[in-house]
Protein backbone atom coordinates (compact mmCIF):
# COMPACT_ATOMS: atom_id res chain seq x y z
CA UNK A 1 0.00 0.00 0.00
CA UNK A 2 1.35 3.42 -0.93
CA UNK A 3 0.93 6.42 1.13
CA UNK A 4 1.35 9.16 -1.26
CA UNK A 5 3.24 12.46 0.40
CA UNK A 6 2.06 16.09 -1.27
CA UNK A 7 3.19 19.36 -0.70
CA UNK A 8 0.22 21.22 -2.80
CA UNK A 9 -3.43 20.77 -2.71
CA UNK A 10 -4.76 18.89 -5.72
CA UNK A 11 -7.16 21.48 -7.38
CA UNK A 12 -9.57 18.73 -7.00
CA UNK A 13 -9.87 18.51 -3.20
CA UNK A 14 -10.87 22.12 -2.56
CA UNK A 15 -14.89 20.83 -4.36
CA UNK A 16 -14.92 17.69 -4.61
CA UNK A 17 -17.53 14.95 -2.56
CA UNK A 18 -16.74 13.07 -0.01
CA UNK A 19 -17.10 10.22 -1.94
CA UNK A 20 -15.22 11.41 -4.74
CA UNK A 21 -11.88 11.43 -2.84
CA UNK A 22 -10.45 8.07 -3.51
CA UNK A 23 -10.69 9.43 -7.51
CA UNK A 24 -8.89 12.48 -6.80
CA UNK A 25 -5.96 10.92 -4.34
CA UNK A 26 -5.81 7.59 -4.93
CA UNK A 27 -5.23 6.42 -1.40
CA UNK A 28 -4.01 7.46 1.94
CA UNK A 29 -2.32 10.91 1.43
CA UNK A 30 -0.22 13.38 3.85
CA UNK A 31 -0.29 16.90 2.40
CA UNK A 32 2.42 19.45 4.21
CA UNK A 33 1.69 22.74 3.12
CA UNK A 34 4.01 25.66 4.11
CA UNK A 35 2.74 28.26 6.84
CA UNK A 36 3.49 30.97 9.04
CA UNK A 37 5.32 28.78 11.63
CA UNK A 38 7.46 26.37 11.17
CA UNK A 39 5.82 23.94 13.61
CA UNK A 40 3.05 22.12 12.39
CA UNK A 41 -0.54 20.87 13.23
CA UNK A 42 -1.47 18.00 11.83
CA UNK A 43 -4.87 16.95 11.06
CA UNK A 44 -6.63 13.97 10.52
CA UNK A 45 -9.50 12.77 8.43
CA UNK A 46 -11.44 9.98 7.25
CA UNK A 47 -9.95 7.00 9.43
CA UNK A 48 -13.60 5.92 9.19
CA UNK A 49 -14.91 6.37 5.75
CA UNK A 50 -18.27 6.98 6.61
CA UNK A 51 -17.13 9.91 9.00
CA UNK A 52 -17.94 12.52 7.03
CA UNK A 53 -17.65 15.71 9.35
CA UNK A 54 -13.38 15.20 9.41
CA UNK A 55 -13.67 15.72 5.36
CA UNK A 56 -16.54 18.54 5.74
CA UNK A 57 -13.84 20.15 7.72
CA UNK A 58 -11.13 19.29 5.40
CA UNK A 59 -12.48 20.91 2.36
CA UNK A 60 -13.40 24.32 5.32
CA UNK A 61 -9.89 24.31 5.79
CA UNK A 62 -8.50 23.98 2.48
CA UNK A 63 -11.08 26.96 1.07
CA UNK A 64 -10.58 29.10 4.14
CA UNK A 65 -6.70 29.42 3.19
CA UNK A 66 -6.79 28.93 -0.17
CA UNK A 67 -5.40 32.17 -1.55
CA UNK A 68 -4.36 32.97 2.46
CA UNK A 69 -1.14 32.30 4.00
CA UNK A 70 -1.59 29.57 6.86
CA UNK A 71 -1.11 30.34 10.26
CA UNK A 72 1.49 27.72 10.40
CA UNK A 73 2.39 25.01 8.64
CA UNK A 74 -0.25 22.58 8.52
CA UNK A 75 0.18 18.10 8.01
CA UNK A 76 -2.95 16.87 6.61
CA UNK A 77 -3.74 12.86 6.53
CA UNK A 78 -6.45 11.19 4.80
CA UNK A 79 -7.05 8.05 5.55
CA UNK A 80 -9.61 5.63 3.85
CA UNK A 81 -10.27 7.01 0.93
CA UNK A 82 -11.56 3.43 -0.45
CA UNK A 83 -13.76 2.87 2.54
CA UNK A 84 -14.83 6.51 1.97
CA UNK A 85 -16.12 5.85 -1.51
CA UNK A 86 -19.01 3.28 -0.03
CA UNK A 87 -19.66 5.62 2.61
CA UNK A 88 -18.43 2.43 5.20
CA UNK A 89 -15.99 2.86 8.25
CA UNK A 90 -13.68 0.29 6.06
CA UNK A 91 -14.32 -2.45 3.56
CA UNK A 92 -14.87 -6.17 4.22
CA UNK A 93 -11.47 -7.48 4.83
CA UNK A 94 -9.35 -3.98 5.47
CA UNK A 95 -8.25 -3.33 9.18
CA UNK A 96 -9.95 -0.52 11.07
CA UNK A 97 -7.81 2.31 10.14
CA UNK A 98 -8.22 3.99 14.10
CA UNK A 99 -7.23 0.70 15.52
CA UNK A 100 -3.43 0.13 13.54
CA UNK A 101 -1.45 2.93 15.77
CA UNK A 102 0.37 1.02 17.82
CA UNK A 103 3.47 0.63 16.29
CA UNK A 104 4.69 -3.32 16.37
CA UNK A 105 1.48 -4.53 16.70
CA UNK A 106 0.04 -6.16 13.10
CA UNK A 107 1.54 -6.77 9.90
CA UNK A 108 -1.38 -5.56 7.75
CA UNK A 109 -0.24 -3.15 4.77
CA UNK A 110 -2.24 -0.54 6.93
CA UNK A 111 -0.35 -0.89 9.65
CA UNK A 112 2.43 -0.30 7.88
CA UNK A 113 1.75 2.61 5.92
CA UNK A 114 0.15 4.34 9.89
CA UNK A 115 3.75 3.30 11.02
CA UNK A 116 5.21 5.52 8.03
CA UNK A 117 2.48 8.21 8.76
CA UNK A 118 3.65 8.31 12.28
CA UNK A 119 7.19 8.63 11.21
CA UNK A 120 6.61 11.27 9.61
CA UNK A 121 4.61 13.16 11.88
CA UNK A 122 7.09 12.38 14.54
CA UNK A 123 10.31 13.98 12.27
CA UNK A 124 8.32 17.13 11.78
CA UNK A 125 7.40 16.96 16.03
CA UNK A 126 4.11 18.75 15.46
CA UNK A 127 2.59 21.49 17.70
CA UNK A 128 -0.69 19.49 17.90
CA UNK A 129 -2.64 16.40 16.37
CA UNK A 130 -6.34 16.34 16.10
CA UNK A 131 -7.89 13.52 14.66
CA UNK A 132 -11.79 13.88 13.91
CA UNK A 133 -14.62 10.98 14.01
CA UNK A 134 -18.52 10.67 14.63
CA UNK A 135 -20.54 8.56 16.72
CA UNK A 136 -23.83 6.91 15.90
CA UNK A 137 -25.40 7.47 18.84
CA UNK A 138 -26.94 10.62 20.49
CA UNK A 139 -23.49 12.31 22.15
CA UNK A 140 -22.54 15.49 23.47
CA UNK A 141 -20.02 16.92 21.25
CA UNK A 142 -16.67 16.18 22.84
CA UNK A 143 -12.71 15.26 23.01
CA UNK A 144 -11.02 12.30 24.18
CA UNK A 145 -7.25 12.36 25.55
CA UNK A 146 -4.85 9.37 26.45
CA UNK A 147 -3.10 11.02 28.86
CA UNK A 148 -4.24 13.26 32.08
CA UNK A 149 -1.40 15.75 31.55
CA UNK A 150 -1.72 19.74 31.23
CA UNK A 151 -1.88 20.30 27.84
CA UNK A 152 -3.61 17.47 26.79
CA UNK A 153 -6.67 18.87 29.35
CA UNK A 154 -6.21 22.53 27.52
CA UNK A 155 -6.44 20.85 24.40
CA UNK A 156 -9.49 19.34 24.73
CA UNK A 157 -10.91 22.64 26.76
CA UNK A 158 -11.71 23.92 23.50
CA UNK A 159 -13.79 21.55 21.86
CA UNK A 160 -17.43 20.45 22.82
CA UNK A 161 -18.89 20.19 26.27
CA UNK A 162 -16.84 16.68 28.22
CA UNK A 163 -13.39 15.36 27.95
CA UNK A 164 -12.99 11.81 28.49
CA UNK A 165 -9.81 10.03 28.95
CA UNK A 166 -9.35 6.49 27.92
CA UNK A 167 -6.53 4.18 27.20
CA UNK A 168 -8.19 1.70 25.63
CA UNK A 169 -8.64 1.20 22.06
CA UNK A 170 -4.76 1.41 23.19
CA UNK A 171 -4.21 1.30 18.56
CA UNK A 172 -6.42 4.40 17.77
CA UNK A 173 -4.77 7.70 16.43
CA UNK A 174 -4.42 9.87 19.08
CA UNK A 175 -2.93 7.12 21.13
CA UNK A 176 -0.02 6.26 19.02
CA UNK A 177 0.73 10.14 18.69
CA UNK A 178 0.67 11.53 22.29
CA UNK A 179 4.29 10.11 22.79
CA UNK A 180 5.38 12.72 20.82
CA UNK A 181 2.63 15.50 20.70
CA UNK A 182 -0.41 16.60 21.81
CA UNK A 183 -3.18 14.93 20.55
CA UNK A 184 -6.91 14.65 20.36
CA UNK A 185 -9.56 12.60 18.97
CA UNK A 186 -13.26 14.84 18.43
CA UNK A 187 -16.24 13.26 18.16
CA UNK A 188 -18.49 15.66 16.66
CA UNK A 189 -21.86 14.07 16.52
CA UNK A 190 -23.26 12.28 14.09
CA UNK A 191 -21.44 12.60 10.68
CA UNK A 192 -22.01 15.96 8.96
CA UNK A 193 -24.70 17.11 11.46
CA UNK A 194 -23.87 20.97 11.05
CA UNK A 195 -23.43 21.67 14.77
CA UNK A 196 -20.60 19.23 14.79
CA UNK A 197 -19.26 20.68 11.56
CA UNK A 198 -19.24 23.64 12.94
CA UNK A 199 -17.71 23.42 16.32
CA UNK A 200 -15.04 21.20 14.84
CA UNK A 201 -13.91 23.44 11.96
CA UNK A 202 -13.68 26.28 14.65
CA UNK A 203 -12.00 24.03 17.01
CA UNK A 204 -9.32 23.68 14.49
CA UNK A 205 -8.99 26.98 13.30
CA UNK A 206 -8.68 28.07 17.45
CA UNK A 207 -5.58 25.78 18.18
CA UNK A 208 -4.61 26.34 14.46
CA UNK A 209 -3.99 30.20 15.43
CA UNK A 210 -2.50 29.50 18.67
CA UNK A 211 0.62 30.00 19.73
CA UNK A 212 0.82 28.29 23.01
CA UNK A 213 -2.57 25.85 23.75
CA UNK A 214 -3.76 27.48 26.72
CA UNK A 215 -6.58 26.22 29.17
CA UNK A 216 -10.12 27.24 27.75
CA UNK A 217 -11.67 29.91 30.33
CA UNK A 218 -14.97 29.18 30.08
CA UNK A 219 -14.99 25.62 30.70
CA UNK A 220 -15.32 26.06 34.06
CA UNK A 221 -15.72 22.44 34.80
CA UNK A 222 -12.10 20.65 35.34
CA UNK A 223 -13.56 17.50 35.73
CA UNK A 224 -12.97 14.73 33.08
CA UNK A 225 -14.85 11.10 32.48
CA UNK A 226 -12.13 8.32 32.50
CA UNK A 227 -13.45 5.03 30.07
CA UNK A 228 -12.98 1.79 32.69
CA UNK A 229 -14.93 -0.44 30.88
CA UNK A 230 -16.53 -1.38 27.68
CA UNK A 231 -19.61 -3.62 26.29
CA UNK A 232 -19.98 -5.82 23.81
CA UNK A 233 -22.32 -8.13 22.29
CA UNK A 234 -22.42 -11.32 20.98
CA UNK A 235 -22.19 -11.30 17.34
CA UNK A 236 -24.35 -13.73 16.66
CA UNK A 237 -26.95 -12.47 19.07
CA UNK A 238 -30.62 -11.20 17.49
CA UNK A 239 -30.83 -7.64 18.81
CA UNK A 240 -34.12 -5.06 18.54
CA UNK A 241 -34.89 -2.07 20.71
CA UNK A 242 -38.08 -2.75 21.25
CA UNK A 243 -38.15 -3.54 25.09
CA UNK A 244 -40.17 -7.24 25.01
CA UNK A 245 -39.56 -10.20 27.14
CA UNK A 246 -41.56 -12.42 25.05
CA UNK A 247 -40.14 -11.89 21.80
CA UNK A 248 -37.52 -13.98 19.23
CA UNK A 249 -34.58 -11.65 20.01
CA UNK A 250 -31.95 -12.13 22.61
CA UNK A 251 -31.34 -8.55 23.49
CA UNK A 252 -34.58 -6.15 23.20
CA UNK A 253 -33.32 -3.33 24.44
CA UNK A 254 -35.39 0.17 25.42
CA UNK A 255 -35.75 2.04 22.44
CA UNK A 256 -33.94 5.15 23.81
CA UNK A 257 -31.04 3.00 24.76
CA UNK A 258 -28.90 5.94 23.65
CA UNK A 259 -30.06 8.89 24.99
CA UNK A 260 -28.02 8.07 28.72
CA UNK A 261 -24.64 8.66 27.11
CA UNK A 262 -22.61 11.45 29.84
CA UNK A 263 -26.04 11.17 31.99
CA UNK A 264 -25.69 9.12 35.76
CA UNK A 265 -27.59 5.77 35.07
CA UNK A 266 -28.39 4.32 39.02
CA UNK A 267 -28.06 1.16 39.81
CA UNK A 268 -31.77 -0.62 39.09
CA UNK A 269 -32.13 1.04 35.95
CA UNK A 270 -34.37 -0.97 33.09
CA UNK A 271 -32.09 -0.95 29.77
CA UNK A 272 -34.28 -3.99 28.31
CA UNK A 273 -34.98 -7.45 28.44
CA UNK A 274 -32.44 -10.30 27.81
CA UNK A 275 -32.35 -14.36 27.39
CA UNK A 276 -29.64 -14.27 29.81
CA UNK A 277 -26.20 -12.39 30.02
CA UNK A 278 -24.50 -15.04 27.96
CA UNK A 279 -24.80 -12.41 24.90
CA UNK A 280 -23.63 -9.55 26.10
CA UNK A 281 -20.82 -8.68 28.01
CA UNK A 282 -18.80 -5.56 29.99
CA UNK A 283 -14.95 -5.60 30.10
CA UNK A 284 -12.53 -3.49 31.53
CA UNK A 285 -9.71 -1.89 29.95
CA UNK A 286 -7.47 -5.02 30.08
CA UNK A 287 -10.48 -7.47 29.32
CA UNK A 288 -11.29 -8.75 32.69
CA UNK A 289 -15.33 -9.80 32.92
CA UNK A 290 -17.13 -7.27 34.80
CA UNK A 291 -20.33 -8.29 33.67
CA UNK A 292 -22.24 -9.47 37.08
CA UNK A 293 -20.62 -5.83 38.51
CA UNK A 294 -22.57 -3.64 36.38
CA UNK A 295 -25.46 -6.10 34.79
CA UNK A 296 -28.10 -8.33 35.56
CA UNK A 297 -31.02 -10.13 34.50
CA UNK A 298 -34.31 -10.05 36.71
CA UNK A 299 -37.24 -12.05 35.31
CA UNK A 300 -36.65 -11.34 31.70
CA UNK A 301 -35.44 -8.12 32.38
CA UNK A 302 -31.70 -6.18 31.95
CA UNK A 303 -31.20 -4.16 34.80
CA UNK A 304 -28.35 -2.49 36.26
CA UNK A 305 -26.31 -3.42 39.17
CA UNK A 306 -24.14 -0.38 39.45
CA UNK A 307 -24.45 3.10 39.20
CA UNK A 308 -22.32 4.34 36.37
CA UNK A 309 -22.20 6.60 33.06
CA UNK A 310 -22.86 5.82 29.58
CA UNK A 311 -20.94 6.98 26.22
CA UNK A 312 -21.17 6.66 23.11
CA UNK A 313 -23.99 3.84 23.50
CA UNK A 314 -25.23 3.11 20.00
CA UNK A 315 -28.33 1.51 18.43
CA UNK A 316 -26.49 0.63 15.09
CA UNK A 317 -26.36 -3.00 15.05
CA UNK A 318 -23.96 -3.32 12.77
CA UNK A 319 -21.31 -1.13 14.95
CA UNK A 320 -22.47 -2.58 18.29
CA UNK A 321 -21.01 -5.84 16.83
CA UNK A 322 -18.25 -4.94 14.82
CA UNK A 323 -16.69 -2.47 17.47
CA UNK A 324 -19.02 -2.16 20.81
CA UNK A 325 -21.97 -1.58 22.42
CA UNK A 326 -20.86 1.72 24.14
CA UNK A 327 -18.19 2.27 26.93
CA UNK A 328 -18.20 3.18 30.61
CA UNK A 329 -17.19 6.17 32.35
CA UNK A 330 -16.52 7.03 35.53
CA UNK A 331 -15.50 10.81 36.96
CA UNK A 332 -12.01 11.90 38.18
CA UNK A 333 -10.69 15.31 38.71
CA UNK A 334 -7.55 16.04 37.14
CA UNK A 335 -4.86 17.59 39.50
CA UNK A 336 -3.89 21.13 38.74
ZN1 LIG B 1 -14.39 7.03 14.02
Amino acid sequence: MQLKILNEVPSKLYTCKVTEVHEVLGGPTIIHLKGKLTKPLFLSALLHGNETTSFDVLSQVLNKYKNEELPRDLIIFIGNTLAAVEGMRHLPGQPDYNRIWQIGEGDTPEHEMAAKVTAYAKEHKPFASIDIHNNTGKNPLYGCVNSTEPEFMALASHFGSNTVYFTEPHNVQSMGFCTFCTAITIEAGLPSEPRGVVAAFEFFDKIFHMDKITMNPERAEFEIYHTIARLKVDERARIDFEDQGDGDSDLSFIPEFDSQNFKVVKKETHLGHAKNLKCIRVEDNNGRDLTNDFLKIEGSALVTNRTFIPSMFTKDIYVMKEDCLGYIMEVIIPTK
